[in-house]
């Protein structure tokens, strides 16, 4: 049931239309492994600087996140500044500093080798290929998350990293960027080609689109009317995702990938409703079926296998 996540844990400033904050909880590890450890048992591999705040880690000790591979170096915590305007769709990175994860190189013990579920979240894909090599055996499920800093500048070693897993998660423009198309099915079935029998396109609040194999999973987005700070909300997605996943020991199967995709819709819709991790701190299991029976209410609709009424079914066409 071990799921492993290896990714940032920064200090993010954010700007949005109306409010700012500076150097709050984020990174994409924070996100997954707040979000999945709803699911699961989480150890966060990631290094932070001797400014990282006691009341932080106290937070993922809250979730029972296992800390035991995050390092504290000194020097600054990786920073990342970004701004959202009317459309918070929208994001434009500001700033990346990395700081101490420049020359982060993690040493995984001996109980994080051995984890079934490994995820990559957006990170270096160097640090990515170093972590996925460490593994003792090769984990039950592999899965990876980037985006365009690492697509722009390090395409080489995110494509090597990218033949090397089951599952890849990217947003919709990222996935037009890394393949150089300018049709998500085509980008998808590209990726595929490249390695990863499933991939997760996301869309923001336009929800997702899985790709598993052959078969296509159009799930909704959960619609929320107070966008407060869309910052993680893909991450938290994969960590909802990652946790069905790892909770249901690994099953693949179409049905629960499915699943695994609305929960992760869900995620992401907690993680916008405020800065920093705190939209989904105080979660309970019953908060995430409710959203989830209310995601299937939206979205269900009759097939023609049931019915025989539907309204066009006794139509000739002009005559
Ligand atoms: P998301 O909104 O899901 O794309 O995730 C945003 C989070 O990713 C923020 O909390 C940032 O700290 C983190 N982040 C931004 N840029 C990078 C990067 N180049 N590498 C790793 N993490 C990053």
């Amino acid at each position: 049931m071990t799921l492993l996540v290896v990714g940032s844990v920064a200090y993010d400033s954010i700007k949005t239309n109306s409010e700012q904050r500076t150097d709050v909880l984020g990174g994409s590890a924070s996100y997954f492994s707040i979000a999945s450890s709803y699911f699961t048992n989480v150890k966060l591999i990631a290094v932070v600087g001797n400014d990282f705040k006691r009341k932080d880690v106290d937070l993922f000790n809250s979730h029972s996140v296992d800390l035991s591979g995050l390092e504290i170096k000194t020097g600054e915590t990786f920073r990342w500044s970004g701004m959202y305007g009317k459309d918070v769709n929208i994001r434009q990175t500001l700033s990346t500093n990395l700081n101490v994860f420049s020359d982060f190189s993690p040493k995984l013990n001996l109980s994080h080798v051995e984890s079934p579920y490994l995820f990559l979240a957006n990170i270096d894909p160097e640090i990515q290929l170093d972590v996925l090599n460490q593994m003792q055996r090769q984990p039950k499920l592999t899965a990876l998350d980037t985006m365009n800093f690492w697509i722009e500048g390090s395409k080489a070693s995110l494509l090597k990293i990218i033949r090397k897993v089951d599952m890849l998660f990217i947003d919709s423009n990222e996935a037009l960027s890394l393949t150089g198309e300018n049709n998500i099915a085509k980008a998808a079935k590209q990726i595929q080609n490249i390695g990863p029998g499933v991939v997760i396109i996301k869309k923001g609040e336009h929800g997702a689109i899985l790709f598993n194999q052959d078969s296509i999973f159009i799930a909704p987005a959960y619609p929320i009317d107070n966008v407060v700070d869309p910052t993680g909300a893909g991450d938290s997605f994969a960590g909802g995702f990652m946790g069905i996943l790892a909770a249901s020991d690994g099953d693949t199967s179409d049905i629960n990938l499915r699943r695994a995709t609305i929960v992760g819709s869900i995620m992401g819709s907690y993680a916008v409703q405020n800065f920093s991790v705190h939209g989904l701190n105080a979660l309970k299991l019953a908060d995430v079926t409710a959203r989830y029976n209310k995601i299937w209410a939206m979205s269900k609709f009759e097939s023609t296998g049931e019915s025989k009424s539907l309204p066009w079914s006794q139509f000739k066409p002009h005559g």
